[in-house]
């Protein structure tokens, strides 16, 4: 072999290696770097799970409606913004929603050291305890972002981690429809594989400040509009 062909074969080794470190690291419903929680094989079971919070703009209304429909979701909140809203997230907790750890400020762990990701996940730990009472047992990586190192770290801590196996993309401008076409899109095809899903929302936004936070305005019409799905069966995790 020519070494120019034996060069672009490395190259092309090279290139597949990092593509697959990135599917392993980011994809959602990978397992290559370890399991990852993410749904059953009950096709008529969904978790409804909202990221970033606690929002004052968002939680209320979306806490309201999930008790209109008698349903209990899972919420992964950010530490810092439990610190900011302490009464939101206690009342997300009296309210017997579930709650998990989704780190103190909302790194890529994907290139964080295990030191990092230690601190970013014990820090949550203890503010959600202290806030709420309620010692979060589950953990989902922010951007789904994660290393072998991150799962050996959550887990040390007794902390699952959980994914998604549904992605709603509420997190870009999209309007109700486009949110539910993506919603039903994928719980379509977990449903034809016989898997429960798992949803991934937003009731906030990580780049939430006290001045500017996200609308999910969109997000709660999508909830509304699926909690009065017949056939569905709505779990907190
Ligand atoms: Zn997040």
């Amino acid at each position: 072999m020519n070494p120019f062909a034996t060069a672009a074969l490395g190259l092309s080794a090279t290139a597949l290696l990092a593509g697959g470190a990135l599917y392993a690291g980011m994809w959602p419903t990978s397992q290559i770097y370890g399991h990852t929680w993410i749904a059953g094989d009950d096709p008529s079971e969904v978790a409804l799970t909202y990221d970033d919070g606690p929002s004052p703009d968002n939680t209320p209304a979306l806490l309201e409606l999930l008790a209109q429909h008698n349903v209990h979701a899972t919420f992964f909140l950010i530490g810092e913004h439990v610190r900011r809203y302490p009464q939101l997230a206690r009342r997300i907790a009296e309210e017997g929603h579930s709650i998990g750890n989704h780190t103190m400020t909302h790194p890529n762990l994907f290139r964080s050291s295990s030191a990092t990701t230690h601190r970013e996940l014990a820090d949550c730990q203890r503010l959600i305890a202290d806030t709420t009472g309620v010692t979060p047992r589950l953990f989902r990586p922010p951007f789904g972002a994660r290393n072998p190192a991150t799962l050996r770290v959550a887990r040390a801590m007794h902390l699952e981690p959980v994914m998604w196996n549904v992605t709603a993309k509420d997190w870009q401008p999209l309007s109700v429809e486009a949110i539910i076409a993506n919603i039903d899109r994928d719980v379509g095809r977990n449903q034809r594989k016989g898997r429960g899903s798992n949803i991934l929302l937003h009731d906030a936004s990580h780049l939430d400040t006290p001045q500017k936070l996200a609308s999910r305005a969109n997000t709660l019409a999508a909830t509304a509009e699926l909690l009065m799905r017949p056939g569905l069966r709505f779990i907190a995790l």
